[in-house]
């Protein structure tokens, strides 16, 4: 059921070869440099919106890059070459690092000089759902910071001891306080340079109920026609939505 995958910080592009139900295995194919168009082979959707029978629309420019506010969704920023933030201290006894390649590698790592660990530093992973209701789909005002009033699925960081739905069903609840059935992964989204990827799910209410949770200042249910492109909190979603309406 996944429709897409997509890496917002280079070109490459890549769809589900085959409609949900006639493939039990994810294949995907990349679409080389071409933005998304009608022209691309998107598989039109069998199911999960089935009440936008709509033809599929160009997406338009979709290939968006990192925001600052992506880049500081966590309060702290990364280099724009998508190397890893210098690291000072060992994150597994406090002593002093050293930057070197180690034997073996070919990027350059944080090294302890006391117990002689690397501190590796890897993408963190941001879950979200998309909920249809009504023909429409549920959007929160941010009211904390980046980005602070404007619209999102949503969506923030996997935590420990999560699935990625589990995360994104807890996010959902903590933004828009709506309990949410995950359906299927909906997208995949890479943005390498600040070392983020996003995993987005088609999810329905289990209870016709939302209410803004202490992160949002408003929920609401937009239809495709009326989302607020023009003011979403990050590229992920600027993308996410196209699809959206491209596919729907
Ligand atoms: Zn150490």
């Amino acid at each position: 059921m996944l429709k897409a995958i997509q890496n917002l910080g280079s070109v490459a592009y890549y769809y589900r070869l085959k409609p949900p139900h006639a493939a039990k295995t994810n294949a995907f194919v990349s679409t080389s440099a071409k933005p998304l168009s009608c022209s691309s082979p998107i598989t039109r959707p069998t199911n999960p919106f089935m009440f936008l029978t709509r033809k599929t629309r160009s997406l338009g420019p979709v290939r968006a890059h990192s925001t600052p506010s992506e880049s500081k969704m966590d309060g702290t920023s990364s280099s724009s070459s998508g190397s890893a933030r210098k690291i000072n201290f060992c994150q597994w006894c406090g002593g002093q690092t050293k930057h070197d390649i180690p034997d073996g590698e070919e990027k350059m790592r944080a090294i302890c000089t006391l117990c002689e660990k690397i501190s590796y530093q890897n993408p963190k992973m941001v879950v979200g759902c998309l909920i249809e209701h009504d023909n429409k789909v549920l959007l929160c005002k941010r009211n904390i910071q980046p980005s602070h009033g404007l619209w999102t699925l949503p969506a923030g960081y996997l935590e420990i001891g999560e699935s990625a739905a589990e995360g994104a069903i807890r996010e959902t609840w903590e933004e828009a306080r709506a309990q949410v059935e995950v359906m299927s992964p909906f997208a995949q989204l890479d943005i390498p340079r600040i070392g983020q990827t996003y995993i987005i799910f088609l999810a329905k209410l289990k209870k016709p109920h939302f209410s803004p949770g202490p992160e949002s200042l408003e929920c609401r249910l937009f239809s495709i026609d009326d989302l607020p492109l023009d003011s979403l909190a990050f590229s992920s979603m600027v993308v996410t939505l196209k699809l959206v309406r491209a596919l729907f």
